[in-house]
């Protein structure tokens, strides 16, 4: 059978990998040849602050990409082509310009992509080119789990209960069958001339390099590998080391699903494989991958969580406003809290673009439950400041956090941030990495030093008030306001 189309062109956008792309895949399929591109999107860059370690990191993993595509194609002229500007523009000015019949790529779930893509198919469908969207993010989409009543699921367990039964017997990869799978891939085609360039180095984007050289952070599909073959040595005790952040227990491939260099279905068939095996490591790890699909679900199915409460009556709580919230809030977002735990875990995103996942949840806590602050005001912190920022599971994190998501914590959990300390970073390895005027403290008092008497905080050296601070609130106090706040809530679920 004769391919549909002969030139298409493929739109990479947070997919950067050659490996089981299914944009890619389907191009090849249905064309006799295809040019990939990619779009560093003015709209989106724009709004970035001027030095971003995920601008850093994107560049590397299209230098990745780049080499990826050539060595594909067979010829160093078959790379990515690499553009500037606004990609509602940009995109159809290209697919004109190379000729393309259509334009595949990877199906974006945030609602200001979502925007995007419907325009740029508008603008498509008026040059008679076709846009052809696939899934590829995620393992299941929109309502492809859904309730017996057809619904979206809104509770964690029945969702992955039914995700697992629908991913059962499903073969994860190469799952679906491409319509001219009898056929050829269609070839990589040489770029044009003037395409045929590195890609742009940070400064010609108007960008500035932060820390990201020192964090060695590998990019690339190479560094999601690296990554996961490292991880995959420890995955069998991922259960018992996750919740500790001192420890190196998770994957650290957060920022690599955020980007795309690495296969979802890969993952999720490893960890599948793994967990039949009975390691229960690799069950637990597999049910992450799982909350990050139901994030997904949830975003997609109910797009308002990006502005508003999953649970509407949860917009009525009043947060602290005026200059003390305002000072409270840098105090946090500087790790000047006087929790050493919670200010080693804002040390620890403001010096690498990562935070442990339990410190995640007690950073966001303090911030919505101790300080009474809105819990937008700690998302939008984290979506800047995150390498692995990512909507629909930012969202879904800090919904959980401040009770306002589905199946979120209940309002009356607060966690205190010193139990949370003495559990988790016992030894405080953690806090003495990224709090280190407190590590002459002993183990026991590093979790609370306002508690330690004023000899032995002068013996380590601390000195409250001046090179570590006092409590900005105090649990009790702020616990009983909490749930006064909160109460609100109580007649309308
Ligand atoms: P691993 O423990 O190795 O997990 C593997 C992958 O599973 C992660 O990379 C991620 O893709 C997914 N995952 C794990 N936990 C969750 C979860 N609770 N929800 C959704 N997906 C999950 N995750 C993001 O990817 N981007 C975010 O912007 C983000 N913001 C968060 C904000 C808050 C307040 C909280 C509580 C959690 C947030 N998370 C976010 C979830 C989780 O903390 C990170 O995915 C995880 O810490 C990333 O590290 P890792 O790759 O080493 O994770």
């Amino acid at each position: 059978m004769e391919k549909p189309f002969s030139t298409g062109l493929v739109w990479f956008r947070r997919d950067l990998r050659t490996d089981d792309h299914t944009a890619l895949e389907e191009a090849r399929a249905r064309c006799r040849q295809v040019h990939c591109v990619f779009v560093l999107d003015t709209e989106i860059l724009d709004g970035l602050p001027r030095a971003d370690r995920r601008v850093e990191f994107i560049l590397a993993c299209l230098t990745a990409l780049d080499g990826d595509l050539q060595a594909l194609g067979g010829d160093p002229a078959c790379g990515l082509i690499v553009t500037h500007a606004r990609a509602v523009d940009e995109l159809p000015r290209l697919a004109r310009e190379l000729g393309a019949q259509a334009v595949f790529t990877a199906r974006d779930y945030e609602p200001k992509a979502c925007g995007r893509d419907a325009k740029v198919r508008g603008v498509l469908a008026a040059q008679g080119i076709s846009f052809v969207a696939v899934k590829d993010q995620v393992v299941f989409e929109g309502m492809e789990v859904a309730t017996l009543a057809g619904g979206p699921y809104t509770v964690f367990t029945p969702y992955k209960n039914a995700w697992l039964k629908k991913v059962g017997d499903w073969p994860l990869v190469g799952a679906d069958p491409q319509p001219a799978a009898s056929q050829p891939a269609g070839s990589l085609l040489p770029r044009p001339e003037h395409y045929r360039r590195a890609v742009p180095a940070l400064a010609a984007i108007g960008f500035e390099a932060t820390n990201m050289a020192s964090l060695k952070i590998p990019a690339g599909q190479a560094g999601a590998q690296q990554l996961f073959a490292d991880f995959f040595q420890r995955m069998d005790s991922y259960h018992e080391t996750r919740d500790y952040p001192a420890v190196k227990g998770p994957s650290y491939l957060g920022v690599h699903l955020r980007f795309g260099t690495v296969s979802i279905r890969k993952l999720v068939a490893t960890a599948m494989a793994r967990s039949a095996q009975g390691r229960p490591g690799a069950a637990v790890w597999l049910s992450e991958l799982v909350w990050r699909e139901f994030y997904f679900s949830i975003l997609a199915n109910f797009p308002q969580v990006a502005e508003r409460a999953f649970k509407p009556a949860y917009d009525r709580i009043e947060w602290e406003k005026g200059a003390r919230a305002k000072s409270l809030f840098a105090a946090w977002c500087e790790g000047r809290t006087g929790y050493p735990l919670v200010d080693a875990a804002m040390a620890q995103i403001n010096q690498t673009g990562y935070m442990h996942n339990r410190l995640r949840m007690v950073a966001a806590s303090f911030l919505v439950k101790h300080l009474g602050l809105d819990w937008r005001w700690g998302e939008q912190y984290f979506a800047t400041h995150l390498n692995d920022f990512d909507l629909a599971a930012n969202n879904g994190g800090w919904q959980w956090v401040a009770s306002s998501g589905c199946d979120a914590q209940p309002y009356f959990r607060i966690f205190n941030p010193v139990a949370q300390s003495e559990k988790f970073d016992a030894a405080g390895k953690f806090i003495r990495r990224y709090v280190p005027q407190l590590a002459r403290l002993t183990d026991a008092q590093i979790h609370a030093p306002w508690t330690v008497p004023s000899l032995a905080l002068h013996e380590a050296g601390v000195r409250l008030g001046e090179n570590y601070p006092r409590p900005v609130v105090d649990h009790v106090a702020a616990r009983a306001q909490t749930l006064a706040r909160y109460s609100v809530v109580k007649s309308i679920r």
